[in-house]
């Protein structure tokens, strides 16, 4: 009888302990981005506002579904980004812009958390997911970052999914490129916005991911990469840290290398994901970039910091948060 007892106190005292560990690991979160850039109200219609929002929404869905179900922050991250490269409004895969020689040039990476693994695509014309091919890079192994012809050539032998080059054109893009020509614009001043898309998640062990595509932006020359395929840069994931996703004036992401810059100071300075985002979004403001990231830590949820007027996101966590949002005071 006593040893039952005792037995009886001894599971008693260890329910509430796991109880606990199952509620800290279903923690999951989510967060998505469709670009930033000088989203303003007035440039946008009501109809514009709920289609993006209606978009965005799908995409966070996705990923949020993965996650609850015990999904990977992997799975997650391709879930949504998928259907955003094949959304035309957003800046990734179809509806991607155009190069200054009027063609649709593809970069994408993606980071698992989980060993500091990573896969990195730049250039690519013909494969219909950018970011697939990111992840198969990094499921490989051999290398981290593939480029042009070799990209696309790895592609082929390992069964991605190839389209014809004008798979991705739209006239809308098409047009941007000509203004930029015509007027002598920046990419900025054509599009209003940066529309690389990104994801960044925590699954429900604590495993976090954070993958980035891109068409880079209208009018690029001379192979031009962007910041979203350069790991540290656009896109970064440590699970002693954070995940990071960002879309802005690559170049400056580069230079500052963000992504990076904000998991360095969680994991050696302790500061919050939300601190240590803004902290270095204000290096690039003042390094005279400009743009928005999308971060996951350990634990919490997912933080944005952005120094434009907006940014197309969305987020999700276990707890029940599920919103999308277009400007900066939402
Ligand atoms: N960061 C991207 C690039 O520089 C552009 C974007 O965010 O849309 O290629």
């Amino acid at each position: 009888m006593r040893a039952l007892i005792l037995i009886a106190t001894a599971l008693a005292m260890t329910v509430p302990a796991a109880a606990q560990e199952t509620a800290a690991s279903a923690d999951w979160s989510f967060a998505i981005h469709g670009g930033a850039g000088t989203l303003e109200r007035s440039r946008m219609t009501e109809q514009q506002q709920a289609d993006y929002k209606a978009a965005l929404q799908v995409a966070l869905d996705a990923g949020a579904k993965v996650l609850k179900e015990g999904g990977s922050a992997i799975d997650a991250v391709t879930a949504a980004i998928t259907i955003l490269e094949d959304d035309p409004k957003f800046n990734a895969g179809r509806g991607a812009v155009f190069t200054w020689d009027g063609i649709n040039e593809l970069d994408a990476a993606i980071m698992d958390g989980n060993g500091r693994r990573a896969g990195a695509v730049a250039g690519v014309h013909t494969v219909r997911h950018p970011i697939l091919l990111a992840q198969q890079v990094m499921e490989d192994g051999r290398h981290v970052f593939l480029s042009g012809k070799g990209a696309e050539e790895f592609a082929g032998e390992h069964g991605l999914e190839i389209v014809p080059p004008e798979f991705f054109a739209t006239e809308e893009r098409k047009k941007q490129l000509e203004t930029l020509k015509a007027k002598n614009l920046s990419a900025l001043d054509v599009e209003f916005k940066y529309g690389t898309v990104g994801a960044v998640a925590r699954d429900s062990e604590g495993h976090l991911a954070a993958g980035t595509s891109t068409g880079g932006m209208t009018g690029k020359r001379w192979g031009r990469i962007g910041d979203a395929p350069v790991i540290g840069a656009g896109t970064y994931a440590d699970d002693r840290a954070c995940a990071v996703s960002a879309t802005g004036s690559g170049e400056y992401f580069i230079r500052a290398g963000v992504a990076h810059a904000i998991c360095d100071r969680v994991l050696l300075a302790a500061e919050t994901v939300d601190t240590a985002a803004k902290t270095v979004m204000a290096e690039v403001g003042a390094m005279g970039g400009d743009g928005g990231v999308i971060v996951v830590g350990k634990d919490g949820a997912p933080v944005f910091a952005l120094n434009t007027p907006g940014m197309y996101r969305g987020r999700a966590t276990a707890s029940g948060m599920s919103e999308v949002a277009i400007f900066a005071d939402e």
